[in-house]
């Protein structure tokens, strides 16, 4: 129950009942309620300047928790650039050099990207910049793997027409070495076997007994085997490509046709004393490019060292030729 309040009247010397009026209570009342709310209001914001939600702290520990993230991924790109560095450095200085490519610049592997701004959507934020940086490096690995796939891919091109070139290029000695009675003659001045003139002997002359098997020196294409070509009697020209060009003289029989495909080591025919011959043997000649060249450094395919050797020695004497 309220308390009754009085006040003393001077003038009617009596005491009177204070009135106190409705409107002032409501007023009273409206002003504390603002001023509580006003001060609630400025005491959540203080605090939520300061003190953290539970939600916040959840938000910021997961923030926190991605940029953690993000220096690890960057770990990460540094060790698959490291590898790749490795690979990059390997292709050029190994397998580029090896099949006679030229090595691909720096400058072309690690090129970035010009023009428009890529990353124009990820700036603007706390973590722009971890992000961005992120991108790129992705970015210019991604390219990087990119040009070396692509040099590898043409390595694998070279290598192909490598095998095909290795195994194309005369390489063994047409005659096998124990057939062979002896290496008679070889490439340079010799004494012609009829005239007894000194002349350029452009082959060199293995001698066999009639019929003894003769062999392609490398893959081919057969081009002729017949005997209208002076001097060399029955003969056979291989075609191995490459400008390489081999023929096979005097023969006693042809074991192949023209055009016919023939690999390194195929029987193609025997020997024999057909055309300007002065006895059984086999004239082999080598042709680079149209020039006939010594067929004496294509034979590293069949012969131990020390054979090759024995051949290099009689190979160079100036005897008289078997033509
Ligand atoms: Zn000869």
């Amino acid at each position: 129950m309220s308390k009754v309040k009085y006040y003393y009247d001077s003038d009617t010397l009596s005491y009177k009942k204070i009135e106190r009026r409705k409107r002032n209570t409501f007023k009273y009342a409206s002003i504390f309620i603002l001023g509580s709310a006003l001060f609630g209001f400025l005491f959540v914001f203080l605090a939520s300047q300061f003190i953290q939600s539970p939600k916040e702290r959840a938000l910021a520990r997961e923030l926190q928790h991605m940029e953690l993230q993000y220096q690890l991924l960057n770990k990460k790109m540094d060790e698959a650039q490291a590898v790749l560095a490795n690979v990059e450095q390997r292709d050029n200085a190994i397998y580029r050099l090896y099949f006679a490519a030229n090595p691909i610049p720096e400058e072309q592997r690690k090129a970035g990207f010009g023009g428009i701004n890529r990353y124009k959507a990820l700036e603007g934020f706390d973590n722009s910049k971890i992000i961005i940086e992120a991108n790129r490096r992705m970015d210019i690995l991604q390219k990087q793997i990119v040009v070396q796939s692509k040099s590898l891919d043409e390595i694998v091109v070279l290598a192909e027409d490598k095998e095909k070139f290795l195994a194309s290029i005369p390489a063994i000695q047409p005659i096998n070495i124990e057939d062979m009675t002896r290496m008679a003659s070889g490439y340079g001045y010799r004494t012609d076997p009829f005239t007894k003139v000194r002349k350029f002997h452009y082959g060199m002359d293995f001698t066999a007994p009639r019929g003894t098997p003769i062999y392609a020196s490398g893959d081919g294409v057969v081009k002729r085997a017949d005997n209208s070509s002076t001097g060399y009697g029955n003969h056979i020209r291989i075609d191995h490509g490459y400008g390489y060009v081999t023929l096979y003289a005097h023969l006693y029989k042809y074991n192949v046709r023209v055009n016919q495909k023939v690999k390194r080591g195929d029987l193609i025919g025997f020997v024999g004393s057909t055309g300007r011959s002065e006895a059984p043997h086999l004239h082999y000649e080598v042709f680079k490019d149209g020039d006939r060249i010594n067929p004496i450094n294509f034979y590293y395919g069949n012969l131990s060292a020390e054979e090759y050797s024995k051949l290099l020695e009689h190979a160079s004497l100036e005897n008289q030729s078997l033509d």
